[in-house]
């Protein structure tokens, strides 16, 4: 009957007895393991919890006040419109900015001797490389190499357009490039990068940056709870998550096919069914002792192969803005700069630092994104060091062409170094692409008597949006489905 109810529109809710009540617990309450929560309980499912590691749920989405402002700490911008999940969600409530023609950023490029190119220069050049990048969809297809190569080869072409453009000049805008075009995979380099992942990432139609005017990403944990808009509508979610209970085992060798989790605190859960949501990271670090018994053969090579990446943010707060309130600040590494930097291994992550960004209804900040190796490093540095640092690179590139202040305050993200995370977000690397692993691998659910026993959700178990806020909310939302479908075909007199 249940299906009746589907194609009539309505929402089906299970009625259990409270023996056949099945009792889930989710691991982790990021993005996904809160979607997954709030459609269960949406389709009647009652006896749901999370157990979270952290003191605060959000995971990889962490809206934190700072400085008389909301900022992300992760997932900052919605990508794209048509099909995302978030957007979908959030639209509707007024809740978004999408940019467009009204708040264009523009780039404002400065080499590491303090020269800035003239700005006609800067906006043909990133123009460059957003047109190189949407033709790089289908020059890659069928390409089992990295995306390296096609972009050297096209960038070289390109470049040598330019008349006032030497060789080491050319060398130096493609390092810019590499820097740019690798921040939204977090790989160390594009060398890295996978061109047949990078080809199957779905684009959704629409801006590729919509902002949360003066909130954060972490409206739509609010959003999904039912919390916003209208508080007396709050599923129970929050009331059914355990803070600071990190899961060190999940057991599922019983007969009785029931599931024994235990956290680090010495707690012991039973359930009938569990979703794993950590972060691919944590699961590389882990896999041997978090699952008894081990997890099969298969599902150990996919999270081998499968890439974690690291990407780290600063942001600077001002008294006031000291820049243009529409201009990115982006470097420009001079090659002997470079070379000096990458033979000094306590300089060398600010190479990675890729340019100084304005953050979007917050006038007075900006925001330092830093890939790959280099955040891991930086994240690992005393606090006061890495914002000296990253303070003294700010002056050395921009200081002859604006009278910086000292920032009033600054703040920096933790992931590479959180063993809760171990990275940013999952990529397609080329070693994921030679041990022949996907996503649709990690997502597959271990069986016990044919039924999904052991889940597994989070961004990089989506085949074609890892690396997403709204791609995790599709996974929490396809491993709650799994479940409902399961209980609709078992109770279908119901
Ligand atoms: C710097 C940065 C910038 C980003 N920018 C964007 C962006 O602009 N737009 C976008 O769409 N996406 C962005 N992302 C990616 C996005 O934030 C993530 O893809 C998404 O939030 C992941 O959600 P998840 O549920 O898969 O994992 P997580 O958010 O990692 O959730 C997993 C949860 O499990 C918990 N956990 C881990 N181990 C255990 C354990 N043993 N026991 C119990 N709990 C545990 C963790 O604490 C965490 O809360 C960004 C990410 C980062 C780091």
């Amino acid at each position: 009957m249940w299906w009746l109810y589907a194609a009539l529109g309505f929402v089906y809710l299970p009625h259990f007895t409270t023996a056949e009540e099945p009792k889930i617990v989710i691991i982790g309450a990021g993005a996904s393991g809160i979607a997954a929560a709030s459609k269960l309980y949406e389709h009647g499912f009652q006896d749901v919890i999370i157990l979270e590691a952290e003191n605060r749920i959000g995971g990889r989405v962490y809206t934190t006040w700072f400085d008389e402002s909301w900022v992300d700490l992760g997932g900052q911008w919605v990508h794209g419109e048509t099909g995302n999940a978030a957007f979908k969600l959030a639209a509707p409530l007024e809740l978004l900015e999408a940019s467009g023609e009204k708040n264009w950023v523009e780039f404002d490029i400065h080499n590491s001797k303090g020269v800035r190119l003239p700005l006609d220069l800067s906006q043909n050049l990133m123009a460059l490389l957003t047109n190189v990048s949407g033709e790089a969809n289908e020059a890659l297809a069928g390409n089992n190499g990295s995306i390296a190569d096609f972009f050297t080869a096209k960038f070289n072409i390109e470049l040598q357009k330019y008349p006032t453009f030497n060789e080491t000049l050319v060398k130096e805008v493609l390092k810019m490039f590499e820097g740019l075009t690798i921040a939204t995979d977090s790989s160390d380099n594009w060398t890295d990068i996978s061109a047949t992942g990078y080809t199957a990432y779905q684009d959704y139609p629409g801006s590729n940056i919509v902002n949360w005017k003066d909130r954060g990403y972490g409206t739509i944990l609010d959003v999904l709870m039912k919390k916003y808009p209208n508080p007396e509508e709050e599923l129970p979610i929050m009331n059914n998550t355990l803070l600071n209970s990190e899961v060190v085992n999940v057991n599922y060798n019983a007969t009785d096919k029931k599931v024994l989790i235990e956290t680090s605190n010495g707690q012991k859960y039973t359930a009938d069914h569990v979703i794993v949501t950590p972060s691919l990271g944590v699961l590389k670090e882990q896999y041997e002792t978090l699952f008894t018994p081990q997890l099969p053969e298969s599902k150990v090579k996919t999270i081998k192969g499968l890439s974690m990446g690291s990407a780290a943010k600063i942001y600077l707060s001002f008294e006031a803005p000291w820049w243009s309130s529409n201009r990115d600040l982006i470097l420009l590494w001079d090659e002997m700069d470079r070379q000096e930097y990458e033979n000094d291994p306590s300089k060398k992550w600010l190479l990675d630092l890729i340019g100084f960004f304005t953050v979007a209804h917050r006038p007075r900040m900006l925001c330092a994104w830093i890939n790959g190796a280099g955040a891991r490093y930086m994240e690992a540095l005393p606090e006061n060091q890495a914002f000296n640092e990253a303070f003294t690179l700010l002056n050395k590139f921009f200081g002859n062409s604006y009278n910086i202040t000292r920032p009033t305050a600054y703040l920096r993200t933790n992931w590479s170094n959180n063993k809760h995370f171990r990275g940013a977000y999952s990529f397609r690397s080329v070693e994921s692409q030679r041990s022949g692993v996907w996503a649709n691998e990690l997502a597959a659910p271990l069986l016990v008597d044919g039924e999904p026993i052991i889940m597994f959700a989070g961004e990089a178990t989506n085949s074609q949006r890892w690396a997403s806020v709204d791609g995790a909310i599709d996974t929490g939302f396809r491993e709650a489905d799994r479940l409902i479908e399961l209980y609709n075909t078992k109770n279908p007199s119901q």
